[in-house]
Parts: structure tokens; C-alpha cells; sequence
């Protein structure tokens, strides 16, 4: 039986308890099951550790998997804030955060991300890593607001770059105005001459960049 590049690295690893769980919650209260593809969830957590942040953002939570990857990578007193404009969804990660031991190190905060980002400003708070993975419509505008809020050399990473699923970015006949917003996304990421990035075509695509 053949099986694919992600299938193939996937029963590698065999499964992580934590991130089950906090999967079948999601299944389990109804919500969009949407969490970052393991691969990249692992990423997540290298990435935190490797620059070793200190403080990192997150634009859009849901159930809170990938809030469980970032906040693996922090050590110390390394703290992650999360934005969610459901408080339903954020109810259900504090749930999961707490079910995996990491409450402490995670504040989220219910709302509009683009009121939530200006009141982070206004509080003068800065970040190492910021993970953009909310309504595609406003990506243009969480990039502008992790330039902002990014501390020199931060990193950005954005889910969904790709947006296979619903309406592939490669496909010129989809013209639905998400597509159309995560095309100009990630040309960019590509060219803002601010940047140096990468577009990893695995799963549903993931740009990383860091400030330059
Ligand atoms: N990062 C999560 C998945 C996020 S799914 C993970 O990988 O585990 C996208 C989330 O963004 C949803 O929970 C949705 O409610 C939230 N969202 C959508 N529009 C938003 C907005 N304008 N402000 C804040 N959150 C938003
Ligand atoms: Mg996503």
C-alpha cells in the first residue's frame, strides 16, 4: 500500500495525547475541525523554541490545538496570547489549554482580532512570533498588525496558505474573495522587501517569514 509524504511522517510520531484530546473536544462540541495539520503543528512548537520567544500572538484560536503546540515551545516566563472573536471556541481551548497543563502560560482574549490588535498596541505590547490563522479576509491586515506589533526580527507564520480546501489558490478559475485575499498574501510575503520568507506547499500551505 502506498501512502503519501504526510501519511508516511504522520504514523512516525503515532498519536499525541494531549492533541487527540483536545481534537475529539472539538469534534465533540460540533466545531469546524480546522485545527493546523499536525505537521505544522509540531513546526509551531520548533519555531517557539528555536527563537526562543518570549512572548507570542495568535490570530484565531478555536478549539486551542495550535495554541497547544505554540505554548510547548515557550520556556520560562514566555507567555502566548490568543485571539478569538467566538466565545464559544474560546471556552473550549481554555478547556483544552488547562486539560494540557499550559493555562498559565496563555491569555485569551474574545473578540474582533482588529479591535483586539489595537488594544494590544494601545497596552504596548510586543512579540517575538506572531501566528496569523483567522478569517482570511483580513490576512493583509493581520500582516500589517504582526509588522507592527513584531519585535525586531520576529517571525510570522500564516496557516492556509494554500487554501486547498475550499477553492485551491493554484486554481486561476477560483476567484472567490478569499482566494483572491491569500493570493495577494502571499505575493506579499513573497515580495515585501521587509521580509525574508518561505511558502511550504505541504497540507494546506504555510508561509513563514521573519523581519528583517
Ligand atoms: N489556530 C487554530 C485554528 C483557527 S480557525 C488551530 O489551528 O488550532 C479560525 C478561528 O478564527 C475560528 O475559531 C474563528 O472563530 C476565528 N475568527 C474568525 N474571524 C475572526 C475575527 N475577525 N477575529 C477573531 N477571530 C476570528
Ligand atoms: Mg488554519
Amino acid at each position: 500500500m502506498v501512502i503519501n509524504a504526510e501519511e508516511y511522517v504522520e504514523s512516525l510520531y503515532g498519536k499525541d495525547e494531549q492533541l487527540e484530546k483536545a481534537s475529539q473536544r472539538i469534534r465533540d462540541q460540533g466545531m469546524p475541525e480546522i485545527s493546523v495539520a499536525p505537521g505544522y503543528g509540531r513546526l509551531l512548537t520548533l519555531l517557539v523554541s528555536m527563537i526562543k520567544a518570549q512572548t507570542v500572538l495568535e490570530i484565531g484560536t478555536l478549539g486551542g490545538y495550535s495554541g497547544i503546540c505554540l505554548a510547548r515551545g515557550l520556556e520560562g516566563n514566555g507567555r502566548l496570547v490568543s485571539l478569538e472573536l467566538s466565545s464559544e471556541h474560546a471556552e473550549v481551548a481554555r478547556g483544552n489549554l488547562a486539560e494540557a497543563g499550559l493555562s498559565d502560560r496563555v491569555e485569551i482574549r474574545v473578540g474582533q482580532a482588529l479591535d483586539l490588535l489595537q488594544q494590544l498596541d494601545e497596552e504596548g505590547k510586543r512579540f517575538d512570533l506572531v501566528f496569523i490563522d483567522a478569517d482570511k479576509e483580513n490576512y493583509l491586515n493581520y500582516l500589517d498588525w504582526a509588522l507592527q506589533l513584531g519585535n525586531s526580527n520576529a517571525v510570522i507564520v500564516a496557516d492556509n496558505s494554500l487554501m486547498m480546501k475550499y477553492g485551491s489558490v493554484m486554481d486561476a478559475a477560483a476567484q472567490g474573495s478569499n482566494v483572491q485575499k491569500i493570493r495577494e498574501f502571499n505575493h506579499r510575503i513573497v515580495s515585501d522587501p521587509r521580509l525574508a520568507s518561505t511558502i511550504l506547499p505541504a497540507y494546506d500551505g504555510l508561509a513563514i517569514a521573519r523581519v528583517k
